[in-house]
């Protein structure tokens, strides 16, 4: 079996009265491409903010190559090879596609200053390019990114959490509002990045058939706890997650 990157241990977080994740606890194994679904509301993106350091968790531990990284924050975890995308955009629509990768690179060299200052010429262009041809950008390539459709945009959004290589990246929702063939294309990129480059992946999305196509394991949620954890195949039969979506 594959070596756990990641551990993610009891992990709790309350907002005043609500408890948002409630005792959470899986692995992340090298080059899986681990699902994580459940219903509206269950706690899946404070999960993230709580793992890539967005949030501190109330309790709990999240581990990375055996190293206790809890409460780390995202520019120290980013640099660890960690990284993530928004549930909702994160591109700056008056950077054209380039720059936005050029940004989202810096970012994840731990150049935090980088929003402040703008961009500077680190080296970041080919490395950007790169990613362009990968998605294939290239025709939108010296364009405003808020210009672009919105599933152009989404793709954008994912290309930019792979800048700088990570070794794992987080996606929250890719495919949310993504009509089915921009969600084909995704879908076949994140496979392909994932064969060719051995990046692991934790996706967070509400499309069912996305999920089951794409992962080799699912974590399901509800009412921020952990429901069930298997294949596709074995977590789709489950009467446990059966009753949590109908339940909704
Ligand atoms: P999901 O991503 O699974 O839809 P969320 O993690 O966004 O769910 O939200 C889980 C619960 O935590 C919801 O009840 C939500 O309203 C609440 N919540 C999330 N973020 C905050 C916050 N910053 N302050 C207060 N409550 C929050
Ligand atoms: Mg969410």
């Amino acid at each position: 079996m594959a070596k756990t990157i990641l551990e993610v241990r009891d992990v709790k977080k309350t907002f005043g009265g609500i408890t948002a994740v409630n005792g959470v606890s899986f692995d992340v194994r090298e080059g899986e491409i681990l699902g994580i679904i459940g219903p509206n509301g269950c706690g899946k993106s404070t999960l993230f903010n709580c793992i890539l350091g967005q949030l501190q968790p109330t309790d709990g531990r999240v581990v990375l190559d055996g190293e206790d990284v809890t409460g780390l924050r995202p520019s120290e975890m980013n640099r660890r090879g960690v990284s993530r995308t928004f549930q909702l955009l994160q591109v700056f629509p008056q950077l054209s596609v380039r720059e936005n990768l050029i940004l989202a690179g810096q970012e994840h060299r731990g150049t935090m200053l980088s929003r402040l200052f703008g961009l500077r010429d680190v080296g970041l262009a080919p490395d950007a390019d790169r990613m362009i041809a990968f998605f294939r950008l290239q025709h939108l390539a010296d364009e405003k990114a808020g210009g672009l459709s919105y599933g152009q945009q989404k793709l954008l959004d994912a290309a930019m959490a792979f800048m700088a290589g990570p070794r794992m990246v987080l996606l929250d929702e890719p495919a949310g509002g993504v009509n089915l063939t921009m969600l084909g294309h995704l879908e076949e990129r994140l496979r392909a990045i994932n064969a060719e480059q051995g990046a692991t992946f934790v996706v967070i999305e509400h499309n069912m058939d996305f999920v089951m196509r794409l992962c080799t394991r699912v974590v399901v949620l509800a009412e921020g706890r952990k429901i069930a954890e298997g294949t596709p195949t074995e977590v789709r039969a489950n009467p446990a997650v059966i009753e949590a979506y109908l339940g909704h």
